[in-house]
This record gives C-alpha cells, sequence and structure tokens, in this order.
C-alpha cells in the first residue's frame, strides 16, 4: 500500500469521530424542524403556507432566530440556518433565493 494512501486512512479514520459528531450535530436539529413544519404545513388550506415557526413564543428582535429563538451571527432579524433549510425541505420544490431570502428576514404576523 502506498505511503499516501495509508496516511490518508490513518487520517480518515481518526476523522470519523468528528465527522459523525457533526453530522449528527447538524442534521438532527434540521430534522426536528423539518417534521415540525411538515406537520404545519398539513394543517392549512391547499395552497397557502404556515409561518413555519418552530418555538412558538419566540421574539421578534433582532440577532434572535424568531422561528427558534437560536442566538443569530448577524445583528438583524430573521431565521437561524436551521430554520431556514428545514422549511426550504418542508415546502419542497424550487424557491427563487429571493423570495425565500424575504420569507427569512420578515415574520408575518396576522
Ligand atoms: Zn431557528
Amino acid at each position: 500500500m502506498p505511503n499516501m494512501l495509508r496516511s490518508w486512512l490513518r487520517s480518515a479514520a481518526g476523522c470519523w469521530g468528528s465527522v459523525s459528531w457533526i453530522f449528527v450535530n447538524l442534521t438532527i436539529p434540521v430534522q426536528e424542524r423539518l417534521v415540525a413544519y411538515k406537520q404545519q404545513l398539513a394543517k392549512v388550506p391547499k395552497g397557502s403556507t404556515p409561518d413555519f415557526v418552530f418555538q412558538r413564543g419566540t421574539p421578534y428582535a433582532k440577532a434572535v432566530c424568531f422561528s427558534c429563538g437560536a442566538t443569530l451571527q448577524e445583528l438583524q432579524h430573521g431565521r437561524c440556518w436551521r430554520c431556514s433549510l428545514a422549511w426550504r425541505l418542508a415546502v419542497g420544490g424550487s424557491i427563487p433565493a429571493e423570495r425565500a431570502a424575504v420569507y427569512d428576514g420578515a415574520r408575518v404576523v396576522a
């Protein structure tokens, strides 16, 4: 076995713990939101969409995800990437990026 391949396999095996940690910690939170958003979508009349809020009662404040309450990296109103990805997956299909950005930036208050 060439040394280069042996070295790569050794480093890949050493990274597996980190890779599985990243996979679990990045995908499970999205999966939880996706399940919740699909349930919300199933309850609204056909042709309309719910507000896709993961935790009801979260404040609509700068630097706070209005859907789940997570801290945002930017000092603006909006959703975190997990909530944004999950609602897009729940809706399915193709969503123009400009339209999705509007939905992520503003919470509709009826
Ligand atoms: Zn969020």
